[in-house]
């Protein structure tokens, strides 16, 4: 089962793909964390994509592309994506590198929630440099280390409100397009995500268990 998973920043997207991951041994993409890991390795390319994703814009299609593609050449695992794709282009491109490998995507999840709870959830958001584990902290709490491995907890530079606010725009512009793209294949699905992140797990795998 190929599932992709939707949803404007701070959806839920990183929680709730970790989940799937364990339950339904899926390997995970997300290229977020994809892109922030060429940032930190400090290569040609990370540099070339720090400005552009620290600012909240997209990484260009044809490069995004190119990056997946080898990334799902490399595994024979079911795929969860998370973060691709972001444009119809992306969307399109994803088609066909699944068909010629002879896989297709099985469902498509959208996690909604309200744009007035994105900026609070994503100012409370943290983010382990080792393990990627995605925290939200309390008001009062300055939680630095992360709680799992051990590793830094850090904010990262795209999660100040203006970023976000750039971020949503870029969503509205760019990725919700990919919703009607999908709708389209009868692949669709919405979730609500107001709720708890086990709420959300519950009826993500409610969505899951009709496609098998
Ligand atoms: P995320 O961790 O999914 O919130 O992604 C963080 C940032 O990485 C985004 O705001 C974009 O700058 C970049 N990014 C992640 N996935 C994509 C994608 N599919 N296409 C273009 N840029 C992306």
């Amino acid at each position: 089962m190929n599932i992709v998973l939707m949803g404007c920043p701070g959806a839920g997207k990183g929680t709730q793909s970790a989940k799937l991951q364990d339950k339904y041994q899926l390997h995970h993409i997300s290229t977020g964390d994809v892109l922030r890991k060429e940032i930190a390795s400090e290569s040609t390319l990370g540099k070339q994509i720090a400005q552009i994703i620290d600012q909240g814009n997209l990484v260009p299609d044809k490069l995004m592309i190119s990056i997946l593609e080898k990334i799902v050449s490399t595994t024979d695992k079911d795929i969860i994506f998370d973060g691709f794709p972001r444009t119809v282009a992306q969307a399109e491109a994803l088609d066909g590198m699944m068909q010629r490998l002879g896989r297709n995507i099985d469902k498509v999840i959208m996690i909604t929630l309200p744009e007035s709870e994105v900026v609070g959830r994503i100012s409370s958001r943290r983010q382990c440099r080792k393990c990627e584990k995605i925290l939200q902290i309390g008001p009062d709490e300055s939680e630095k280390v992360c709680p799992e491995c051990g590793g830094e907890l850090y904010t990262r530079p795209d999660d100040t409100p203006e970023r976000v606010k750039h971020r949503l725009e870029v969503y509205h512009q760019d990725t919700l397009p990919v919703k009607n793209y999908y709708a389209a294949s009868g692949k669709y699905a919405e979730v609500n995500g107001n709720q708890t992140p086990e709420q959300v797990f519950e009826d993500v795998c409610n969505v899951l268990e009709k496609v098998k």
